[in-house]
């Protein structure tokens, strides 16, 4: 079977329940989540050969992660357990209701540590696609080596490369971003970008597959020149964090499973409109047998 192979950190997240400064005794809702492992988790549920390979802490939070991502059906045998950096941390906050603003806890994390002499050869050697995105980059100069030593070892391999811009503008400034950016996004087959992200590319380079992500507007798709352009599913959206790496999931794990781009758009759309339904971001997502409940009609009771 195809396998994916993603490469990134996974961090522990605590979500405040409240809006508001956080006080003594308020309540804070825990779950593990990263850009590439919520890709690994959906594409997972839709029965794609999934595997993760980054690094946690020897702590409670790096357990969890990998008890997690164990539970989903993603491998974790290139799960590294480190030593001696802690698990990273992300903590929301809601300073006003709604407004979440997002914090990170891991500049020396486990996470971060990562370095080429933790890439799995014999993965990058099965893989069928390796996702990348660009948070990884934005972690550290070893981290960053190491996204760029899989994508050169897995593209020698005769992988395709899957690469999510992600720019997070919390984690280093566009200026600094755009170069290597740039340099990822140019050896991609698959290109997912949003459009509030195509300023810290150079351009937006010709992959063969382009998914231009734009929000509950939908996305643009540019498969060998050719240009579609399809509306967002309509949902309820709660909670929208999340949608980009569930959009990333559905593509991938249709296009492992042999179906081409168009069709495998139409699955993206499917998942990043789940993703928005409910709050955290990737535990609303689809099992493929749920994808068509998008279609129902939502007074309808299942019995
Ligand atoms: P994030 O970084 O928050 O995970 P993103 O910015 O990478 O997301 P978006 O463009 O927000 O990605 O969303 C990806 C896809 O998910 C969209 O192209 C669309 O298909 C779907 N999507 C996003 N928001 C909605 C929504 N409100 N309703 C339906 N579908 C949505």
């Amino acid at each position: 079977m195809s396998l994916l192979l993603t490469l990134g950190e996974v961090l522990a997240v605590v979500n405040a329940e409240e809006p508001g400064p956080p006080r003594v005794g308020s309540g804070f809702r825990l779950t593990v989540a990263g850009a590439e492992s919520n890709v690994a988790v959906g594409a997972a549920r839709l029965g794609a050969d999934v595997a993760f390979a980054g690094r946690v802490g020897d702590d409670e939070f790096g357990r969890l992660a990998r008890t997690v991502l164990r539970g989903e059906g993603v491998g974790v045998e290139a799960l590294v357990t480190d030593p001696g950096a802690p698990t990273g941390l992300m903590v929301k906050l809601q300073r006003l209701p709604g407004a979440v603003g997002v914090r990170y806890y891991r500049a020396g994390s486990a996470g971060s540590r990562l370095s080429p002499d933790d890439l799995p050869d014999d993965l990058l050697r099965a893989a069928s696609v390796l996702h990348v995105s660009g948070v990884t980059p934005a972690l550290s100069e070893s981290a960053r080596a190491a996204a760029f030593c899989a994508v050169e070892a897995a593209s020698a391999a005769g992988a395709l490369i899957s690469f999510d811009v992600n720019y997070r503008s919390r984690l280093w400034t566009p200026d600094v971003a755009r170069p290597v950016l740039s340099d990822l996004a140019s050896r991609a087959d698959i290109l997912f970008v949003g459009e509030d992200e195509t300023h810290v590319l150079t351009s937006v380079p010709d992959a063969p597959e382009v998914l231009l992500k734009r929000g509950g507007r939908g996305c643009a798709g540019r498969f060998g020149g050719t240009e579609t352009v399809r509306p967002a599913r309509r949902v309820a959206a709660v909670d929208p964090v999340g949608a980009g790496d569930a959009f990333a999931a559905g593509y991938l794990a249709d296009r492992l499973a042999g179906r081409p781009p168009a069709d495998a758009l139409d699955t993206a759309l499917a998942t990043g409109a789940f993703a928005v339904t409910q709050p955290g971001d990737w535990e609303g997502l689809p099992r493929r047998d749920e994808l068509a409940l998008l279609d129902e009609n939502p007074e309808t009771v299942q019995r």
